[in-house]
């Protein structure tokens, strides 16, 4: 079983912290995935996991191993913590032909001839790339070099693989393949994965659970859904959804009402002691929108639509407030059409505007006035 935790790991570059006293606890054979923007530490986490930076204080354990510790003074080399890594680059050996290069973890294991080469043959097998392995990596693809990355890792059989964007030199198709294969590849060695990406269609379709990161620090850790349907706070809110979530910062009318209002929108939030300033969170799939009868207000109107395939993105716009809304590809909408919006109000989150932090997600009545 290969559990890993992580308790209060602080990782600091001169003056800038990558990690704030990070724990966490990651599953035997979870594929977890840390998701951020640019500089968030996502990376510094991985490579503190793998051993290639000594973190400034805390502890990590790998199974029933402590491979680092600031209180023991443990720093275990990268090469004993018994994982495989993949990075961005791949990182072959630009000298050693495919199968060269996929054997060279067991070489270096020492693992007997025979029993290497029937890995490899296995791998490449498992890859697609029998057929290339006389190859030198500078005569594949871009994909190719991938799976040759896969492929090495692949046959350590390492408990634990650490994967570093892995995908993002691909093409969008050739991504879109790879994360189903890689998927596959992970169940199948029901290895403990720590990926780390900062494209969110990857985390949301190829992990167990998500850790979105901000400024070293984490914000929360949920499965891919839990995480779309109910963010913690308007960050990771805001962050994760595309398009992205509408957020909109309220003001309660008066101290003793539920009705909450920016001056375009009103909405009663129900009973929230102690917060005169909301943000409620709304997806885009959660607005519904429908033609304006004549016994309907004509003030919410389209100014912007915009086809994607098998849904349409439009944005609605009543005085300074901007919506935008998910709606079926065969909808007729049309820029500068006056139209009725309502939300699903069991899918509204509400935030104290002030923290940023999630304060409700009970049902709320939105309606056009309170
Ligand atoms: P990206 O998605 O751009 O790769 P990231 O989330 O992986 O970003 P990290 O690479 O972990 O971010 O970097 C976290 C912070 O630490 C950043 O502010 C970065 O500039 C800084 N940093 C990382 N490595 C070093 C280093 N070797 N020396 C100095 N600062 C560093």
């Amino acid at each position: 079983m290969s559990k890993i935790y992580v308790r209060n790991l602080t990782k600091r570059y001169g003056d800038t912290m990558a990690l704030n006293n990070v724990s966490l606890e990651i599953e035997s054979g979870e594929f977890l995935v840390l998701l951020g923007p640019s500089g968030c530490g996502k990376t510094t986490l991985l490579r503190c996991l793998a051993g290639l930076e000594t973190p400034d204080e805390g502890e990590i354990i790998m199974g029933d191993k402590v491979v680092f510790s600031t209180a023991a003074s443990i720093m275990v080399a990268p090469g004993k913590r018994n994982l495989g890594m993949v990075f961005q680059s791949y990182a072959l050996w630009p000298h050693m032909t495919v199968r060269d290069n996929v054997k060279f973890g067991l070489d270096v294991l020492k693992t007997s001839k025979s029993v290497a080469n029937e890995r490899v043959d296995n791998v490449l097998s498992d890859v697609g790339l029998s057929h290339l392995d006389e190859r030198y990596p500078s005569e594949l693809s871009g994909g190719q070099q991938q799976r040759v990355a896969l492929a090495r890792l692949l046959a350590t059989q390492p408990p634990i693989f650490l994967m570093d964007e892995p995908l993002s030199n691909l093409d969008a198709r050739l991504r879109m393949d790879m994360r189903v294969e890689l998927k596959r590849f992970q169940s199948d060695a029901k290895a403990t994965t720590v990926y780390v990406t900062h494209d969110q269609t990857e985390a949301m379709t190829m992990s167990t659970r998500v850790v979105v990161m901000k400024e070293g620090e984490i914000q929360q850790i949920s499965p891919p859904d839990q995480l779309y349907r109910q963010p913690e706070n308007t960050f990771v809110a805001d962050f994760v959804g595309m398009p992205r979530i509408n957020l909109i910062e309220l003001s309660a009318e008066d101290n003793r009402s539920s009705c909450f209002s920016n001056g375009d929108i009103q909405v009663d939030v129900g009973w929230i002691p102690g917060y005169s300033e909301v943000t409620i969170g709304a997806r885009p799939e959660d607005i519904t929108v429908t033609e304006q009868t004549s016994t309907t207000r004509e003030d919410y109107k389209i100014t912007a639509v915009l086809p994607n395939g098998p849904e349409t993105i439009i944005q609605i716009t009543r005085g300074q407030t901007t919506l935008i809304a998910r709606v079926a590809h065969d909808s007729v909408f049309v820029n500068g059409q006056k139209v009725c919006v309502n939300f699903n109000v069991n899918a509204l989150n509400i935030y104290a505007t002030k923290t940023g932090s999630l304060v409700s997600r009970k049902t709320v009545n939105v309606s056009e006035a309170c």
